[in-house]
């Protein structure tokens, strides 16, 4: 990024703020994030995480935590703490500003009693299916209910019968009385109450009538002085409906601004999709380091600050658009890249005697904690006669410009020498399970007296001192670009079959022993690993590869094809 980019300029949503403060529509900016607790956060909820905090403390301002409690039956506790861990994880505090829907309902049934008295509102006792029939299409205007014309007395005392739980679910519904020939089908009449026997994870049972999310939501924002009230594209055409309650409530209007939500390629989003990848077992649960959740990022070995450079980089859009996962990826591989220790670690192990190594000598040898960062430090790393090497870095029969191990070629060994491999030994079935090589004692990293040159440096751990661990290999979880995007097609017939590879025994350099879960490495040469949360223990290490150390995919579309 070149300086003129580094300025930012201000968005869209900015812009608006600055207006209404230089024109005293608000006197200050206060935001909040509404999350419903009916799942674990994911990637695009930390866009508007980023977005709302950092717009209140852009502008000296607050933002809330409101939970979106309105729906008894498919929230639970878990989800709560669940949002409140993500959000703090990734830098953000509401402060002792936590507050919920439902400590609004009160108030609201309070609210609809005004607007039942102005005539305003009204106790519809059609059915649902006559209630949809009747509202028409975005071509067809809606006809009135039966109902729309009791009088404000009538309906004082239905509603309050309902409250009282004199009627079963569905026998009657609170509707705004607005216009049923409106060309926004959210005017038509929208539904305030429905009556719903279920107990609720904060309220209990003390409600048996809950309020629709377009009446609890605006609302709420307004009992809490919200000024702008950012949400997503899909509520634009609400707008109308929101406003329309705040003017005839006549109570403090906060200001809806929609933006572009945010999508992913690979990704699918929506909560309800989540939870089905959950509950049929395909991923293991909401932290799963395959899920784009915040929990599985985390648990993957994303950092709070690249997902919080992420959401500033997509940028605050006004139309819909969607954004690369490479871009996610190339973000986490750039801050990793700053602060990752960097070790020698082999999963699918060579072995190679070193014949004309004392065997039973054992050498400290100097490498370099981070290049990026010298402040890091150093470490010694143990090498012997038996070391590992990675498969792959050998070929019996090699092509032209393979630079690493082959017979009678030389490769340097990072941090040590160079070694020539002199004899390949195969088992019965003439796999080659061990390699003899010799090394050259002059060659040894930054003190070698010999200035001979050679193409390739592998990585390599010294048998006798190597730690053993689990290690497992992501990749995308699905298979096409966008998984959502045939509404005939199950999203879940893209899944990726191989989006999770685990190496059993993959070994490491002896340093490894002094981590601990959470922490974060690059693999030399194979990519950004952290220890699992969830696996890892004294008896077992599990490592997660974060990302690997380049875009592996755009070489396979690529011309390396
Ligand atoms: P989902 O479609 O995943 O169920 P939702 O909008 O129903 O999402 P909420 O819990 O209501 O989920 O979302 C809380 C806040 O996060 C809302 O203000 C919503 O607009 C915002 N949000 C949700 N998804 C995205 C996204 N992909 N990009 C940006 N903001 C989002
Ligand atoms: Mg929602």
């Amino acid at each position: 990024m070149n300086n003129t980019e580094e300025i930012k300029s201000k968005n869209f949503i900015e812009e608006i703020i600055d207006e209404d403060l230089a024109n005293g529509k608000y006197k200050n900016v206060i935001t909040r994030f509404p999350p419903e607790p009916n799942g674990y956060l994911h990637i695009g909820h930390s866009k508007s995480i980023c977005l709302n905090f950092g717009i209140a403390k852009k502008y000296d301002g607050k933002c809330n935590l409101r939970f979106d409690d309105t729906n008894p039956t498919k929230e639970e506790i878990e989800y709560v703490d669940s949002i409140k861990k993500d959000i703090q994880w990734l830098g953000f505090d509401w402060e002792d500003r936590e507050f919920y829907a439902s400590d609004y309902f009160d108030t609201l049934y309070e609210y609809a009693i005004i607007l039942i008295k102005k005539g305003k509102a009204y106790v519809d006792s059609c059915t649902g299916d006559e209630i949809r029939e009747m509202r028409g299409t975005p071509t067809e205007p809606g006809k009135e209910s039966p109902y729309r014309n009791r009088s404000a007395e009538e309906n004082l005392d239905l509603f309050e019968r309902m409250k009282s739980g004199e009627f079963k679910d569905g026998e009657h519904v609170l509707r705004a009385k607005i216009d049923m020939s409106s060309p926004n089908m959210n005017m038509r009449d929208p539904i305030m109450y429905r009556i719903r026997h279920a107990s609720h994870h904060r309220t209990g049972d003390k409600w048996c009538i809950y309020p629709m999310y377009d009446w609890a939501h605006g609302q709420s924002d307004s009992i809490e002085k919200i000024s702008h009230s950012i949400c997503t594209l899909e509520f634009e055409n609400h707008r109308p409906l929101y406003d329309w309650f705040i003017k005839e409530l006549e109570i403090f209007p906060p200001r809806q601004i929609e933006f572009a939500r945010l999508n992913l390629t690979y990704t699918v989003m929506s909560k309800r999709k989540l939870l089905q990848l959950v509950q049929e077992g395909i991923v293991d649960g909401w932290d799963d380091p395959r899920m784009p959740t915040i929990s599985g990022f985390r648990r993957r070995g994303y950092t709070p600050e690249s997902i919080r450079t992420f959401a500033e980089r997509v940028g605050v859009a006004k139309r819909d658009n969607v954004s690369d996962l490479a871009l996610l990826e190339f973000t986490i591989r750039e801050d990793l890249n700053k602060r990752a220790q960097r070790i020698m670690g082999v999963l699918k192990p060579l072995r190679i005697t070193i014949t004309n190594y004392p065997s039973d000598q054992v050498e400290e040898l100097e490498a370099v904690n981070n290049p990026e960062d010298e402040s890091m430090g150093k470490r010694v790393v143990p090498f012997c006669s038996e070391i590992y090497i990675e498969q792959d870095d050998f070929m019996e029969d090699p092509p032209k410009k393979f630079f690493r191990l082959s017979p009678g070629n030389e490769v340097r060994l990072r941090y040590a020498y160079i070694i020539r491999c002199d004899e390949v030994i195969k088992d019965d079935k003439g796999n080659v399970i061990e390699l003899k090589c010799s090394y050259d004692p002059e060659t040894k990293s930054g003190s070698g007296t010999s200035n001979k040159k050679v193409k390739g440096t592998i990585h390599w751990v010294s048998v006798k001192h190597a730690v053993k661990a689990e290690v497992r290999l992501y990749d995308r979880l699905f298979n096409v670009e966008n998984p959502d995007g045939d509404k005939e097609v199950d999203f879940k017939s893209h899944i990726n079959p191989n989006s999770l590879e685990i190496i059993n025994e993959a070994l490491i350099e002896p340093f490894i022993k002094s981590s601990k879960p959470d922490d974060k490495f690059q693999f030399e040469r194979l990519g950004y690993f952290c220890i699992d949360t969830k696996y890892s223990a004294k008896e077992k290490l599990v490592f997660n590869r974060t990302v690997t150390l380049r875009d592996s995919w755009a070489k396979i579309s690529g011309k390396e094809k």
